[in-house]
């Protein structure tokens, strides 16, 4: 939400502007008011899909089949997703050729 400097009052969006339509004054529209979920959104999808070479040593490994290379073990780890509604994800790596999946119970 944004509100007028001058007067107070919240200002309504009007192209890349914000607009008071008590007094008038206009705003530039910030990047940040503009796609701050956007942003988050894509960080999300980051998170949760890639495991970092740095990280890897760390992790442990199971038996599973890689469904690319036909390799039989992965290194995985589990990510509580934000959603209460939703259990806990195991995320997959093939420890031959990188693949990485999420796999659902
Ligand atoms: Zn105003
Ligand atoms: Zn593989």
């Amino acid at each position: 939400m944004e509100f007028c400097p001058k007067c107070g009052t919240v200002m309504f969006p009007k192209g890349d502007c914000f607009e008071c339509k008590n007094c008038g004054y206009t705003k530039e529209m910030t990047k940040e008011s503009v796609s701050q979920y956007e942003v988050s959104e894509k960080v999300d999808a980051k998170e949760s899909v890639i495991v970092t070479s740095d990280n890897i040593q760390t992790l442990p490994k199971t038996k599973v089949k890689c469904s690319k290379c036909g390799n039989n073990e992965a290194y995985w780890r589990l990510r509580q997703t934000r959603s209460a509604d939703e259990s806990e994800t195991r995320f997959l790596r093939c420890t031959k050729c990188g693949h990485t999946w999420r796999e659902y119970d």
